[in-house]
C-alpha cells in the first residue's frame, strides 16, 4: 500500500517516523479511517505566560539577564509546557536546575545583592537560605495569576 502527498510523491508503508515530513515541506499524520495521509496540525505552542516565562522575568527583575552557559531557554520552555500544576509536581527538579545554573553563572552573589538593594515586595519574599525554592514558588504563583486573568 502506498500513501501519496498532494505534491505527487508516494510513500510506501510502513513509515516509521511520524509526523511524516514530505520533501515538499508538507507534514502529515495517518488518517486512520481512510488510511491516507492527513495534513498534520501542529500542536499549540506552550503558553507564553507560563511559570518558565515568569521565572525569567523574575530573574530579570533581580538584574539577572545573562543566561549564557546555562540551558535556561529550553528549561523555561519545559516549565511553560508543564504549566502551574506540572511545575508544582516537578518543584524539586526545577530547584535543582536553578542551583545548577547558579553555580555556572554565579548568580548567588548577584541575587543576594539584588535582594538587599531592592525595596520592592519581591525582595522580602525571597528566603536567602532557599533562593531557588523561593523563586520557583513566586514564578508558579505569578503564572497562576496570569492564567486566571487571561
Ligand atoms: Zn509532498
Amino acid at each position: 500500500m502506498t500513501l501519496s502527498c498532494s505534491c505527487g510523491v508516494q510513500y510506501t508503508k510502513p513509515i516509521k517516523v511520524w509526523p511524516l515530513r514530505c520533501q515538499c515541506g508538507q507534514k502529515y499524520i495517518l488518517n486512520s479511517e481512510t488510511l491516507t495521509l492527513k495534513e498534520w496540525i501542529e500542536p499549540p505552542a506552550p503558553p507564553q505566560n507560563g511559570p518558565g516565562t515568569q521565572l525569567k522575568m523574575l530573574l530579570a527583575d533581580l538584574g539577572i539577564r545573562n543566561f549564557s552557559g546555562c540551558s535556561c531557554k529550553s528549561k523555561s520552555a519545559q516549565m511553560n509546557r508543564w504549566g502551574v500544576e506540572g511545575c508544582r509536581e516537578h518543584f524539586n527538579e526545577i530547584c535543582e536546575w536553578i542551583d545548577e545554573a547558579r553555580k555556572n553563572v554565579n548568580w548567588s552573589t548577584k541575587i543576594i545583592a539584588a535582594i538587599t538593594a531592592t525595596t520592592n515586595g519581591l525582595a522580602f519574599r525571597i528566603d536567602p537560605t532557599d533562593v531557588a525554592g523561593s523563586l520557583v514558588r513566586i514564578a508558579i504563583e505569578r503564572a497562576e495569576n496570569a492564567t486566571l486573568q487571561s
